[in-house]
């Protein structure tokens, strides 16, 4: 997983030469100051530079052109202090390829209301420089995010923060590789898509890979190998079952997958339990495992979610609580308290558990192999989101749902896999149709750590469809959405 400190935002000053070099040498001033302060201060996950003061058409057009060939440049940041004309920033902004944020905010938080001159006027005038400049984007129709008040405060410096992982999750879909072992479930529909779309749209670079060559890699795993492996999930979990040669065969097969998604530069993968050939169990452990490490994985086939996993890991890091790969699996319908037990054959996260897991192996019951180990926890309780991408044929379609998870309400002693409890908002039977009807997966990506404006911010810097589902959906309103969604995309086509 790349790491988010690595990226960097720059931070463009727009103004003009109209006020004379003595306003333009304050501007600069004030626009440093404004850099390093933010640039210190913790609450940024990634790092904050100085792009320039910019005050003609070719400045603007070269600090843009270089943001877009420097590869830790992970978006812009424009602030207008003074009144800049944007006639000037049209080739600019045009050619901007990375995620745009327009800052509305001024160096002053208050007006010095004995002092105040017309001198003072021209020089702090962001409510006048960013309406000027917020027109051309909106004539650009170029894909933004405004966030406005005053740039000392901690909720606004907040609000960057979460944008500059919406961008990080930009930059990290762009370069994206996902290795696939088998190809997607027999006859299931919705883990589907086009892959030729998905790179082009998000840069996702997905190609197979045969489960013999995987098989090869697996038995060259030395002993060594192994012991230093088994030495790891000894210090990360507690082993609770006598079948150590099970538990041995994951190491294994986590040795040879490591090495091959990293030698290969993939940040995520699938395999599926339909293609197995030559593999004793289908990687449990394993994948768990290499999950926690920041790996995106998709069980069945299933690509878009392995992607998505990936993504949303790099966006989260250095917040608390995880990302999983997860799946809806089965209703407690109990009058009043409806909840979805979510889980999945092995393949849970274990970033999302309460506890320290525990290694069970158990038979899995379909797919004919040996039983596998695997993880077994409950997830923390919570606010989380799901989040599913489906491909529509004409376009992408992101859903999220936001959710309250709970401990499970019972033990469950006979449940050999791991297990996150959760109430869907507003409520299960209002959610589970809105999600069904927006054609939501059974697979998703389960996050405590991140809200659904992140992901609606990633899907507008990506230009795909965005559905919310939250405590104030309803069914009728969201039809009504789809209906008008359906047509807007029909027209961008
Ligand atoms: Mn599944």
């Amino acid at each position: 997983m790349k790491n988010i400190h690595d990226f960097e935002f720059w931070f463009v000053v727009g103004s003009q030469h109209l006020y004379g070099p003595n306003a333009l040498a304050t501007v600069k001033e004030n626009a440093l100051q404004m850099v390093q302060e933010l640039a210190t201060d913790p609450a940024f996950p990634c790092q904050i530079k100085f792009g320039g003061l910019v005050t003609t058409l070719d400045e603007v057009t070269n600090v843009m052109n270089d943001a877009n060939h420097d590869p830790h440049c992970a978006g812009v940041i424009t602030w207008m202090h003074t009144f800049s004309p944007s006639k000037m920033w049209i080739q600019g902004l045009s050619l901007l390829n990375k995620p745009y944020l327009h800052l509305n905010t001024q160096f002053n938080r208050r007006i010095p209301y004995d002092t105040i001159d017309m001198d003072f006027m021209n020089l702090h005038q962001s409510a006048h420089g960013d309406r000027e400049h917020g027109f051309l984007s909106a004539r650009l129709r170029k894909p933004r995010k405004i966030i406005a008040g005053y740039w000392r405060d901690a909720a606004m410096r907040q609000r960057i923060a979460d944008w500059m992982r919406s961008a990080v999750g930009v930059a990290v879909s762009r370069s994206l590789k996902v290795a696939r072992f088998g190809d997607n479930m027999r006859e299931v529909a919705v883990t589907e898509g086009d892959k030729v779309e998905a790179q082009r749209k998000f840069g996702w670079s997905v190609n197979t890979w045969g489960v013999g060559e995987f098989v090869e890699q697996v038995n060259a795993v030395t002993d060594q190998q192994i012991a230093v492996k088994m030495g790891e999930y000894k210090d990360k979990y507690i082993i609770a079952t006598d079948q150590v040669d099970a538990i041995r065969y994951q190491a294994k097969m986590e040795t040879a997958l490591e090495t091959f998604l990293t030698q290969g530069g993939f940040g995520a993968y699938t395999d599926t339990f339909e293609d197995l050939y030559g593999l004793e169990q289908l990687p449990g452990l394993a994948t768990q495992n290499l999950m926690s490490k920041g790996f995106g994985f998709g069980a069945e086939g299933d690509w878009k979610s392995a992607a998505l996993l990936q993504i949303m890991k790099t966006m989260a890091q250095g917040l608390e609580a995880g990302v999983t790969f997860m799946e809806d699996y089965t209703y407690d319908l109990e009058q009043g308290n409806e909840l979805v037990l979510g889980a999945h054959m092995l393949e849970i996260c274990p970033s999302i558990a309460a506890d320290k897991p525990r290694i069970h192996v158990d038979a899995l019951g379909i797919g004919g192999k040996a039983a596998p180990a695997r993880l077994i926890f409950d997830g923390k309780a919570g606010p989380a989101i799901l989040v599913t991408m489906i491909d529509l044929g004409n376009r992408f379609r992101m859903i999220v749902h936001d959710i309250e998870a709970c401990q499970p309400l019972s033990p469950m002693p006979n449940l050999p896999v791991a297990r996150v409890m959760w109430k869907p908002m507003p409520d299960l039977i209002t959610g589970s149709e809105g999600w069904i009807l927006s054609g939501g997966a059974h697979h998703s990506i389960f996050s405590y750590a991140l809200a659904a404006e992140h992901l609606r911010d990633w899907a507008e810097m990506m230009q795909i469809e965005f559905i919310h589902i939250n405590a104030s959906t309803s069914v009728n309103s969201l039809k009504q959405q789809l209906i008008t969604n359906e047509v807007y995309w029909k027209l961008r086509e």
